[in-house]
């Protein structure tokens, strides 16, 4: 659709409807600010990062303790709009992060649980064994249950945030690809490929085309090829929801994931990157035999009953800081252009309460959260 109002005014505008300009939308439409979001493809395309049935999110957060107070309001974010549409968004399964004692994953989540007094068990590797036998594990492994865990489903909330958006009077645009943002007559302008918009402020919720609107970030973002496959399960019994938890298993051959079959058969993905692209325009739905190979032969040491047939594979882009930190920050030359970048690989699951962070940045330039870890001007990225 060519953009419907060239010329035309709005409060904010935000470029990129995945899951974070999605939600933004939302949150400023509900303010009843004049909103429109811009997205260069069909909304629900497969060609950035949120896309592909199934994201964790946990509240012990490994990554880093101090990510989970935003964790919790993500989790409240995402029952609101489960309240405001009927959906179901969440499904706790439990989270069961796999790997040797003193390993990343295990440290980190065992430590964030202990700092935030999370509900959490260290297990064993017999006590993994009495409670998930389908974990074939070598000596020595443990494990962190946070029954808290579960997965979201990214394209049923993507699409609900627009289409809460649109109902309290967001405009939507699609096919429509941004060229450039530039300030202009108090505002800035956004050049489009079908036309030119102004807007007070806007939230640049570009993804992996990021750097392209941010030239300045582009350097510092790292593109990575990630492939999920889906696997037709030898024992379904292994892989039903309700006898396999959202897992992750910090191994020596790598650190790979999966979710429990929930109709299209097991997904799992290893969080390591099978290449890099120099642009996003690049990334193709390109996965073959050796990202097929790379997965069962870690099934097979790791997870034999899910090692069946393969069902299908899918391409996705993490976006990727130098400290794996997101960055959701007022631009440094410009507080009226909001940089909104969170992936690194983990970032869908905050989409609930970033977008209000999003809406609170373009209208009164500050918000009640903490996100000084995303600031823009940290060493990593852009500093002072
Ligand atoms: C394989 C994989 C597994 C993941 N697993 C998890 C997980 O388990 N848990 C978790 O929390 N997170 C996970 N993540 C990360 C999470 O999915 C991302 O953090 C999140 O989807 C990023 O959302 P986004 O809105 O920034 O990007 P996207 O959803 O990609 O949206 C960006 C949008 O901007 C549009 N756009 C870009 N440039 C322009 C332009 N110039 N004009 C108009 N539109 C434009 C794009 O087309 C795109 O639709 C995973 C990511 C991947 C790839």
């Amino acid at each position: 659709m060519a953009v419907s109002h060239p010329g035309a005014h709005y409060d904010v505008a935000v470029i990129g409807l995945g899951a974070m300009g999605s939600a933004a939308l939302f949150h400023l439409a509900r303010r009843s600010v004049r909103a429109i979001g811009i997205e260069q493809f069909a909304i629900g395309h497969t060609r950035g990062s949120s896309h592909g049935e199934t994201r964790a999110i946990r509240l012990g957060y490994f990554e880093h303790p101090s990510y989970v107070p935003l964790v919790r309001a993500a989790y409240e974010g995402w029952y609101e709009l489960e309240r405001l549409t009927g959906e179901r968004v969440l499904t706790k399964t439990g989270v069961l992060e796999i790997g040797k004692p003193g390993s990343a994953i295990v440290a980190g989540s065992l430590s964030a649980s202990r700092e935030h007094g999370l509900e959490h068990e260290l297990l064993d590797r017999a006590g993994i064994a009495r409670r998930f036998p389908q974990f074939t594990l070598p000596d020595g492994y443990e494990a962190v249950w946070q029954p808290d865990g579960g997965f979201l489903r990214p394209e049923l909330a993507n699409m609900l945030h627009q289409e809460q958006a649109r109902r309290a009077g967001a405009q939507i645009v699609e096919n429509c690809r941004v060229r450039g943002i530039e300030p202009a007559d108090g505002g800035i302008r956004i050049v489009t490929d079908s036309g030119t918009i102004h807007a007070g402020s806007v939230i640049v919720a570009a993804g992996a085309w990021m750097g392209e609107l941010v030239p300045e970030l582009k350097p510092k973002l790292t593109l990575a090829r990630q492939v999920a496959c889906w696997f037709e399960p030898r024992r379904a019994q292994s892989t039903e929801l309700g006898a396999l938890p959202v897992f992750i298993i910090d191994s020596e051959e790598d650190i790979a994931y999966g979710f429990p079959d929930i109709g299209s058969g097991f997904k799992c993905a290893s969080h390591h990157d099978s290449g890099i692209w120099d642009s996003a325009d690049d990334a193709r739905q390109d996965a073959g035999p050796a990202d097929e190979k790379r997965m069962r032969d870690f099934l097979e040491a790791y997870l034999p009953d899910a090692a069946g047939s393969l069902k299908t594979m899918s391409t996705c882009i993490y976006t990727k800081t130098p400290d794996e930190d997101f960055v959701v920050d007022l631009h440094p030359s410009d507080s009226r252009i909001i940089v909104a970048s969170p992936c690194s690989g983990h970032g869908f699951k905050f989409a609930s309460v970033l977008g209000e962070v999003l809406a609170d940045l373009a209208i009164e330039g500050a918000t009640r959260r903490d996100i000084s870890r995303f600031r823009i001007d940290r060493r990593s990225l852009l500093p002072a």
